[in-house]
């Protein structure tokens, strides 16, 4: 499940949610949907990163690449 960066444009919120396929995140302060995605600050750094990078490595192991983007599939396959 990705961690997404969201900013909630009715309370001006930011928070991070783990959001998986199909879910619609909601602002944890007022509930409200409206949110923006915010891109490419995937965070906490640190701690979440080497989370994300032992879901990859063991989804690996596994033999299935649903967590590479295209391009790092090239490089695996
Ligand atoms: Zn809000």
């Amino acid at each position: 499940m990705p961690l997404y960066s969201y900013h909630c444009k009715s309370c001006s919120d930011e928070f991070e949610q783990l959001v998986g396929s199909g879910e619609t995140p909601t602002c944890p302060k007022c509930q409200s949907t409206d949110l923006a995605r915010m891109l490419g600050s995937i965070a906490p750094m640190g701690k979440m990163k080497g989370f994300i990078n032992e879901g990859r490595a063991q989804a690996a192991k596994e033999g299935h690449f649903s967590n590479y983007s295209k391009s790092e599939l090239k490089g695996k396959l």
